[in-house]
């Protein structure tokens, strides 16, 4: 755990860069400093490797007061990733990578063959290896930087807006990569950034800084977003943050509907010329398979009409409602089933019932609102659908009936 203990910091010549910091960066978590330029972001990230003092308060790792310890020592421990990448021109990007842990008395030969390792891990070609900085893009530079504050093994990793000179596509590309990579690795890592969508992306914890170097807010980013602290930070998010939290709110509190299922290995041998059709009362029937998995929908039109089961009768695919899933796709599922229903998945992939399009609409609007509610009065519970939506889900279950096994069918 990183400390901030009503960190001050001003800069010789008066500057007021950072005012009564306090926080805790969990450890082995992403934490982001996130605000506009010249909020403190950066003088806050150095003062955790002592290349800037504070001038009041203190920054504990452990514990322990940096000011205690070694700075050399200290930033052996702490793995440093800037925007202008900082790269050695003159020497390849092996020998750019296996820098640090060469000086900390490590084989050239050994370091080399981490090295090239950590070229993988950070999603770059073994032929980048014995090129030099400027033969590579943007991208391919930032991820050798990364690299090579990774080299030495850090618990701890600084990056100051590691990101932000590359084009958009790219910086996607490299976020992704950060987060596979933070999953394999669990550092604790300090991101900066002035970008809040990709504050909002990568951090566990997000610290919006406000002008005058102090913090305005420190939380998840679902939190944020539902329950910005104060003007600023609501101004910052952005005045569509309740679509943005639409990506946050969990889909596994939606009402699940029963819905009627055929088992799909009867219907293809219908389709066979084999047996005969199930009876179907309602216009679409969900196709599972033996363990109860969705594939796809039964159209009944035709059948109920009288005529024979059509190869076109059955639409097979079509996105699904996960568990820990999100309303955006809970929404995509619906939008994109052909009976206008989102089939819901638990964990194991088996069919719990359908979502109607209409429901997720309405769990959207209810989160939306809960959002502006909570944001007006400055507090409030993150998802306030979650409970009304989970007595709905609790009514469908106890509404179900288990009936004819090829066919059931439950009130709607
Ligand atoms: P951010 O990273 O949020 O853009 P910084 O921490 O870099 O903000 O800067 C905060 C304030 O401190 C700014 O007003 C900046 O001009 C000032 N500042 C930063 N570094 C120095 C320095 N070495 N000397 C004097 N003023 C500085
Ligand atoms: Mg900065």
């Amino acid at each position: 755990m990183i400390s901030f203990r009503s960190v001050g910091k001003t800069y010789p010549g008066g500057t007021r860069a950072v005012a009564g910091v306090d926080l805790e960066i969990p450890t082995g978590k992403l934490t982001v400093f996130v605000g506009p330029s010249g909020c403190g972001k950066t003088t806050c990230l150095r003062m955790i490797n002592r290349m800037v003092e504070p001038s009041s308060g203190s920054v504990l790792i452990d514990g322990v007061d940096v000011r205690t310890v070694d700075a050399a020592r200290l930033r052996r421990g702490i793995g440093y990733v800037i925007q202008s990448v900082g790269l050695f021109p003159h020497r390849t990007v092996l020998d750019n990578i296996a820098t640090v842990p060469v000086l900390q008395g490590i084989s050239r030969r050994r370091a080399r063959v981490e090295a090239a390792a950590l070229l993988d891990r950070v999603g770059l070609e073994s032929s980048v290896a014995h090129r030099y900085p400027a033969q590579l893009s943007g991208g391919q530079q930032q991820r050798v930087g990364v690299a090579r504050a990774l080299a030495a093994d850090p618990p701890v990793l600084l990056m100051d807006e590691p990101f932000s000179a590359v084009d958009p596509v790219v910086r996607t590309q490299l976020q992704d990569e950060m987060l596979r990579l933070q999953a394999e690795l669990g550092k604790t890592v300090v991101f900066v950034t002035h970008d809040i969508d990709e504050a909002l992306r990568l951090g566990d914890l997000v610290v919006v800084f406000a002008p005058g170097g102090r913090v305005a807010q420190a939380a998840e980013p679902a939190t944020l977003l539902a329950s910005p602290a104060d003007d600023f930070v609501a101004g910052f998010i952005g005045h569509d943050r309740g679509y943005r939290a639409l990506s946050f709110a969990d889909a596994g509190t939606l009402p699940v509907r029963q819905v009627p299922t055929v088992d799909f290995d009867a219907i293809l041998a219908v389709l066979n010329g084999e047996g005969s059709a199930p009876a179907i009362t309602s216009r679409w029937s969900l196709l599972v398979d033996g363990d109860h998995r969705p594939q796809g929908w039964l159209d009944g039109d035709g059948l109920r009409a009288g005529r024979p089961l059509r190869r076109d009768d059955v639409r097979l695919g079509g996105t699904l409602i996960r568990p820990g899933g999100t309303l955006r796709a809970a929404l995509d599922a619906a939008l994109s089933s052909p009976s206008g229903d989102g089939v819901a998945v638990d964990a194991d992939g088996r069919a719990l019932g359908i979502v109607p399009a209409q429901a997720v609409l309405d769990a959207i609007e209810r989160a939306r609102a809960a959002a502006s509610v909570a944001s007006a009065a400055g507090d409030g519970p993150v998802v306030g659908f979650a409970t009304q939506a989970a007595e709905d889900d609790a009514a469908a279950r106890r509404a179900s009936t288990a009936a004819d096994p090829a066919v059931q069918e439950a009130p709607r």
